[in-house]
């Protein structure tokens, strides 16, 4: 941990600091040397959060990104009495929980539901093959309105435990190192939506300025709700548009009335059109193959 408490006041780890743990009152101990980064631990090295992980330098960036007052936030469940400590809590209640580790999918889903209103940020450095697979993934989509891209197969593109997350999970891809890189993918941080838009997945892209700048003054970082309501609508329009194409003509060969103008006007429809196609499926994708024929 990053804080413990000295005379009531939050302290950092110093070499041969003694302190007291925040959430059990405990005695710490100053972990001061030169491989990890500095941090506070309790006697006989057991933490008293069992959802506790050694801390990264990437971990703790992160954090340090953040106001000191909104890190390590100790939450308290009054009807279980379990304790945990959030890396993150913001004024407005938001959690920001940041994985570097493994997490098994029980665990994960016992966190959403104990922080309630959170959002994952995931070290997408620590496995060779994720950025890799997330690149051949989303080079085969392309963005469709403002910075949303649409994953008909998510797990073509992200790693599987995160995928039915009840929350929003973000992918860091540029890892510890801070410097901009030449490869601009990777300079995004990509956030995975929970649910979906008609059978889709939906990223959104942002810059980890952004969202240092945004997460901080919201109580959700994205309405989550409403760009999937908006977004599927977008999907449903576009599928009504290509019924009516596809109608046979009528006898005589007079073409049908057009549509109602609202189809015409609605220019993201159309740019997805064009833009929605999965490369291995040479019509259009999945979900649209499904509309019944009339
Ligand atoms: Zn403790």
């Amino acid at each position: 941990m990053k804080y413990a408490l000295a005379a009531g006041q939050r302290v950092e780890a110093s070499p041969d600091g003694r302190a007291t743990c925040p959430t059990c009152n405990g005695e710490v101990i100053a972990k001061c040397g030169s491989y990890r980064i500095w941090h506070w631990a309790h006697r006989g090295m057991q933490d008293c959060d069992s959802w506790a992980e050694k801390e990264t330098e990437w971990h703790r960036a992160w954090k340090n990104r953040f106001p000191a007052d909104h890190q390590e936030v100790v939450l308290h469940d009054g009807q279980s009495g379990e304790r945990h400590v959030a890396d993150v809590r913001t004024s407005h209640g938001l959690v920001i929980e940041f994985q570097h580790s493994h997490l098994d999918p029980k665990e994960r889903t016992e966190r959403e539901s104990f922080y309630g209103n959170m959002l994952w940020v995931v070290d997408g450095t620590r496995l060779k093959g994720d950025y890799p697979r997330f690149l051949k993934g989303i080079d085969r989509h392309r963005p469709i309105i403002n910075g949303h891209f649409l994953l008909a197969f998510p797990e073509e593109c992200l790693p599987k435990i995160w995928l039915e997350s009840s929350v929003p999970v973000i992918f860091d891809f540029r890892g510890v190192d801070a410097s901009e890189s030449s490869d601009h993918l990777k300079n995004v941080l990509w956030c995975l939506l929970p649910g979906r838009a008609e059978g889709n997945a939906v990223l959104v892209g942002m810059s980890p300025e952004q969202f240092v700048s945004v997460a901080p003054s919201r109580a959700q970082l994205i309405q989550v709700m409403e760009t999937l309501a908006n977004i599927s609508q977008v999907l449903r329009e576009l599928r009504a548009q290509q019924r009516y194409w596809s109608l046979p003509l009528p006898p005589g060969g007079r073409p049908l009335r057009r549509p109602s103008p609202r189809f015409w006007d609605f220019g993201s429809a159309v740019r997805l059109s064009n833009r929605m196609r999965h490369p291995r499926c040479k019509s259009m994708p999945k979900h649209i193959h499904q509309v019944p024929d009339q």
